[in-house]
Formats: structure tokens, C-alpha cells, sequence
């Protein structure tokens, strides 16, 4: 049984997800519960696009959503045994896992404009339905490609966790955002667009709906981020035509990103806050984590990150102009 369980001296909260243990670590097809085929491998789907006829969980889909078999969050979770005075909770939520195509070794860098589309649209449905559950206060979407990105199984995949809480990072950009509005009398996110645009200098693309910057200060080397021109809080609906700039960003960037550093693990996340939320201060982002170095004792003894790339010249790099 899951638990949250919190930190006696930090607003940070810890999850236990003992069943996680018990995860297969696979990288063949023929082994593979996500390749089409093995579909009574993994617990019924909740979502498949691009099945036109064949009964449910049967092969013939383009993207196929799974509850996660080791699940970090259930619906109905046991209640943990107290431990006075600590603070614990049950891990409450939802944790679905997204096969994000039928092709055992696809991945963005390969996927068609229209494979692109099609996960992000299933990425918006099962956003939208997962918020609509009781008690979900947050939805994380997020991609563990590559062995240094968390992943442990090859077959091309992302997860969606609904939560029970609004996690420490989401609290810590809205907090922040909420100064920066409070201070300037706009959304920091829509000011940082505006200022990036004129110089080019950490410009990737200057798209008309959508743009990939390399953040000024980078926690990693060729971390970039998209975001949407227009202010928005919530990631766009299943039906939204902004889904096409964001899913061409996403291929694009991150099939650039494995030329110039081919075999690279990245993490990408997206930070979004519920349907329907508006916030002055807030804009949702896609957040691209390129794992070329390892954090070590510094970034674990102060919370800050160092390495050796500035983002002017990643930006370069992923450009192919010479260094
Ligand atoms: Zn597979
Ligand atoms: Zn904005
Ligand atoms: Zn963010």
C-alpha cells in the first residue's frame, strides 16, 4: 500500500509506493506488454485512438492508455497506520500509463505530424478526465526516455499521475509568479516571451502559437521550453488546433536534440494547472530535461544546479552553427 508521507521539517512530501518494487524491466518486443499483440498483458485499457473496428484491447490502435499496473496512486488506497505526531496521508489518485505508439522502437524523433497530434490529443482526454475525478487537485504528464531518465521499460511511453495535492513545484512557480505579477502587472512568463523574442539569443523558434527557448539560467545542458504565445494556464483541450504547433514543437526539438546528442535520455514534464483554471500569473509550459549529467553532492547539499553549458551556446549547438 502507497503512502504520502511528510516531511517533519520541509513542506515536502514523500511518497512510498512499495508495489513499485515488483516493476518489469524489459527491452525486447518479444517481451513486451505495450507491442501490440500482448495487449491482455497489461490491465484494460481506459483509452485507445485510431482503432476503427476489433473489440476492445485487441491490436489496430495508434495510442493506448493503461492504468499503471504498479501503481504509485490508487483510487481507493488503504488508510496508512498513524504515526503521531508525524503527518501521513493514503496516495490517493490516479496513475495511467499512455503507449504512445504501436512501434516498439518509435519515439518523438520518428513520429509523423499526425502521431504527434493524435498523442497529445490523448494526452488533453485523459487530462480532462482524470480532473474530473473527486479530490484531484493536479494532473503530471510526463516522458522517462532513456535508461538516465527513469525509464524501465523501452517501448515508448509517458505517465499520468492525477494527485492529491498540489505538488512543491507547481506551489513554488505559482508563488513565484504571483510576486512577479504583484510587482510588474503581468504574467512573467508572457513578459520573458516578449524580451527572448527581439534578440533571438535564446530563441530555438519563434513559431506564431507556440515557442521553444532555452531557459536563461538551464538547471541542464540543451534544456528548452515550450510554451504557447498566448496566455493560457491549463494545457489546451483534446479539440484545440493549437495541439498541431505544440506536437510539430515537440517532435521537432527533440529529434534535433537526439542528432546532436544521439542515444541522449531526457525527461520532458508538463506543467499545466487544471481545465478550465484561469491565473493571471500562471501560463502552462512543457518542460524538456536532457540527462547528460548526473546531479551530485552539490546540487543534492544546496538544491542549486551546476554544470558547464551555457544556454547561449546549447542554443547554437542545437542550431548546428559553429562553436
Ligand atoms: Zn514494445
Ligand atoms: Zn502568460
Ligand atoms: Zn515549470
Amino acid at each position: 500500500v502507497s503512502e504520502l508521507r511528510k516531511d517533519p521539517f520541509l513542506t515536502r512530501w514523500v511518497v512510498l509506493a512499495p508495489e513499485r518494487e515488483k516493476r518489469p524491466r524489459s527491452g525486447t518486443p518479444e517481451a513486451c506488454p505495450f507491442c501490440p499483440g500482448h495487449e491482455s498483458e497489461t490491465p484494460p485499457e481506459v483509452l485507445a485512438l485510431g482503432r476503427a473496428r476489433g473489440a476492445q484491447d485487441s491490436p489496430g490502435w495508434t495510442v493506448r492508455v493503461i492504468p499503471n499496473k504498479y501503481p504509485a496512486f490508487v483510487r481507493s488506497p488503504e488508510t496508512p497506520v498513524p504515526h503521531p505526531p508525524f503527518l501521513s496521508a493514503p496516495a490517493r489518485g490516479v496513475h495511467e500509463v499512455m503507449v504512445t505508439s504501436p512501434d516498439h522502437t518509435a519515439h518523438w524523433g520518428t513520429f509523423s505530424d499526425a502521431q504527434g497530434v493524435e498523442v497529445l490529443r490523448a494526452v488533453s482526454m485523459r487530462r480532462d478526465a482524470l480532473a474530473a475525478l473527486a479530490g484531484i487537485e493536479h494532473v503530471v504528464l510526463f516522458e522517462n526516455a532513456g535508461d538516465a531518465a527513469g525509464r524501465t521499460l523501452s517501448h515508448p511511453h509517458l505517465q499520468l499521475v492525477g494527485l492529491p495535492i498540489l505538488p512543491p513545484v507547481l506551489t513554488e512557480e505559482l508563488r513565484a509568479g504571483e510576486a512577479e505579477h504583484a510587482a510588474r502587472g503581468c504574467c512573467p512568463y508572457c513578459s520573458w516571451i516578449e524580451a527572448e523574442l527581439p534578440s533571438g539569443a535564446r530563441v530555438l523558434e519563434a513559431g506564431p502559437d507556440v515557442v521553444t527557448l532555452v531557459p536563461f539560467a538551464p538547471r541542464f545542458p540543451f534544456e528548452f521550453w515550450i510554451l504557447p504565445r498566448g496566455h493560457a494556464a491549463a494545457f489546451p483541450g483534446p479539440g484545440d488546433p493549437l495541439l498541431g504547433p505544440i506536437a510539430r514543437a515537440l517532435r521537432t526539438h527533440l529529434a534535433r536534440l537526439t542528432e546532436v546528442l544521439p542515444g541522449v535520455s531526457y525527461n520532458w514534464i508538463l506543467h499545466s494547472l487544471l481545465p478550465g483554471a484561469a491565473h493571471p500569473a500562471y501560463h502552462w509550459h512543457i518542460e524538456v530535461l536532457p540527462r547528460t549529467v548526473h546531479t551530485g553532492g552539490f546540487e543534492w547539499g544546496t538544491g542549486m544546479f551546476l554544470h558547464h553549458l551555457p544556454p547561449e551556446e546549447a542554443l547554437r549547438r542545437l542550431r548546428g552553427e559553429e562553436v
